[in-house]
């Protein structure tokens, strides 16, 4: 077993299969994303959060090319995205109000209020990822307190699959370690006949109502200890429970903006607002996903067509 601890996702089966499980932890990936925006604290806990969340879903999904969540709100944070490439490349930011995140931010923390409401009002969460020959999209409303609830509230109502999620994120503290997250995600699987035939029925929803049970017994200090492997943390909870690892997959920040890129959202713009956006007869453009700067000259946008 490899000894790294964080920046894995690793996927597991327990109960001979009438569940499945991803348990994710993040620590650089979440420092860099944070850190190169220079985020305040509530919109670092909201970018942790949902590249957990990013990390656990894309994983329940086959793909080739990218999953995107998206957050949408008319409240203090007006958007918020991260996205990950098959072979785990992540990155994120967001869009806000940064005295009314600070104001919102306290009301959460000294009335205890509900905080997807507090920071982002109504709006819907979306993800979406596109292969080869589909593309596959979910969306849900912001009608949760947390961000947890929500995708709770997708996968009951839309997708009818019983799920346990919990998700636990730390800020830097005084130790000087940075940002750390952590989520374990529980599904069951749909009724497979050969599976189920190994155990009577009201034992099937015993065996998913305990290892929901034993999902919400890990604690936040557990999920954060960085010296705690995911495999013995899940050890832990369900070694009696028939488990079963698969092969764990890296997560990195990686962001794949490039000047063709750039060239090509730029082209899409008509002549007008392409002049407007020049100044001393170039055109900067900076990615909102790493802060990158392209400057461009309008020869650039002219060459190639
Ligand atoms: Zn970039």
């Amino acid at each position: 077993m490899t000894d790294v601890t964080t920046d894995i996702i690793c996927p597991f089966l327990i109960d001979s299969g009438l569940s499945r499980g991803q348990a994710v932890r993040l620590q650089k990936t979440l420092d860099t994303i944070i850190s190169q925006h220079n985020y305040p604290e509530p919109i670092g806990i909201l970018i942790a959060q949902s590249a957990l969340l990013t990390a656990l879903l894309a994983s329940v999904i086959k793909f080739d090319s990218v999953f995107t969540l998206q957050i949408q709100g008319s409240g203090p944070v007006s958007m918020l995205a991260v996205d990950m490439t098959a072979d785990g490349k992540m990155r994120g930011y967001s869009r806000f109000d940064e005295k009314a995140v600070a104001e919102a931010y306290e009301k959460i923390r000294k009335e205890n209020a509900a905080p997807i409401p507090t920071f982002f009002k109504e709006g819907t969460l979306s993800f979406h990822v596109e292969t080869k020959d589909q593309s596959y999209q979910g969306i849900t409303a912001l009608e949760q307190p947390t961000l947890a609830d929500c995708v709770l509230a997708y996968f009951k109502q839309s997708e009818q699959i019983d799920t346990a999620l919990k998700i636990e994120v730390a800020p830097p503290d005084e130790s000087g370690k940075g940002w750390i997250g952590a989520a374990l995600m529980l599904q069951r699987l749909p009724f497979d006949k050969k599976i189920a035939e190994s155990f009577q029925e009201n034992e099937i929803a015993d065996l998913w109502e305990t290892a929901s049970v034993l999902l919400h017994s890990a604690t936040k200090k557990e999920m954060l200890d960085d010296e705690l492997s995911l495999e013995k943390l899940l050890y832990r909870l369900y070694h009696s429970n028939n488990l079963h690892f698969f092969i764990q997959r890296a997560i990195q920040f990686g962001c794949r903006c490039s000047k063709d890129k750039v060239i090509r959202v730029l082209k899409s713009f008509s002549e007008q607002e392409r002049q407007e956006m020049v100044v001393d007869g170039k055109i900067k453009v900076d990615c909102q996903f790493c802060g990158k700067s392209y400057t461009l000259s309008l020869e650039d946008l002219t060459t190639g067509e």
